[in-house]
């Protein structure tokens, strides 16, 4: 891993969050990482960490063997065509463009080419995405092993099959937009108590975070922490009657399903 050479064309938001992961947890150095992008600003902000700003997405590719493809759904065809000429058996390709399949990166890049396709989720900025892959072309265990280790930088990774990525794009890719709701509700109903709207927020976030934590960390089924919360007559099964009554279970089942279907139909 450590001899491998990281490469991203396009320097946004996702990239940057992946490079400084990587970075960080040490899975690669910085002078081992080339990124480019047509806005500059961009450009330097790779080079304030330490990798090494290019000036096209050919040098990116003859530079690298790992290529992160971090652009705009709309422009990964577009990308992959211009350097498909350069793509040798040593490259990985990931993409983490939503909605573009692994057929669509083969018809790109070409036969042959080792391709990887990664969903990943918004607290990857925060290193805490949760993600899955699949992999087409060439790829094989050892390019799955490559990118799981790095996305174990900044989150966690799991592979499925690709028929699968529209429900990974319904739960966990849209899931951040649902807990963002459910956080905002939360403290809302903190202030409509009285309490004041920082510490209010402060504690809807902290209260997700930490039962987000029991349930990776004790592996318990989530019905049986729940039961653990809930005293006979007390407060916690009171405020669960009130969301069993609004058939919260149902409306957060019902926005993964709908989203999965949107997602199918943008495939
Ligand atoms: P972004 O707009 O921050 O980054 C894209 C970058 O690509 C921009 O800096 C842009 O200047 C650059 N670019 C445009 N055309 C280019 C070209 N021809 N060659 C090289 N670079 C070019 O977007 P982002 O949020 O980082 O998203 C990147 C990819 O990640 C998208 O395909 C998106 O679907 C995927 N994704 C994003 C998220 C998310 O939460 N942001 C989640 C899952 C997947």
């Amino acid at each position: 891993m450590a001899d491998k050479r990281i490469g991203f064309i396009g320097a946004g938001q996702m990239a940057e969050a992946l490079a400084r992961g990587f970075i960080n947890k040490g899975v690669c150095k910085a002078k081992h990482m080339w990124a480019t992008d047509p806005v500059d600003e961009r450009k330097e902000v790779f080079r304030s960490f330490g990798t090494n700003p290019v000036n096209g997405n050919i040098e990116v590719v003859t530079s690298s063997d790992v290529i992160f493809i971090a652009v705009k759904p709309q422009y990964v065809s577009v990308v992959l065509r211009e350097v498909r000429p350069h793509l040798e058996d040593r490259h990985t390709i990931v993409s983490i463009a939503a909605g573009i399949t692994l057929q669509s990166l083969k018809d790109a890049a070409g036969d042959g080419i080792r391709l990887v396709r990664v969903m990943p989720n918004t607290p990857c900025l925060v290193g805490e995405t949760a993600a899955a892959m699949c992999l087409g072309g060439k790829a094989d265990d050892s390019d799955a092993q490559l990118v799981q280790r790095l996305f174990d930088s900044v989150g966690k990774i799991y592979r499925v099959d690709e028929k699968l990525l529209s429900a990974v794009t319904g739960l966990s890719g849209s899931g951040p937009a649902y807990i963002f709701l459910m956080i905002e509700a939360l403290a809302d109903g903190g202030v409509r108590s009285g309490l004041p709207r920082d510490i209010a927020n402060q504690l809807a976030a902290q209260t997700v975070l930490g039962s987000a934590k029991m349930v990776l960390q004790t592996g318990k089924h989530c019905g049986a922490l729940k039961d653990m919360t809930c005293s006979p007559a007390g407060t916690t099964i009171a405020g669960i009657h009130e969301l069993e009554k609004a058939g919260t279970r149902a409306a957060f089942m019902n926005a993964v399903y709908a989203a999965t279907q949107r997602a199918d139909e943008l495939a």
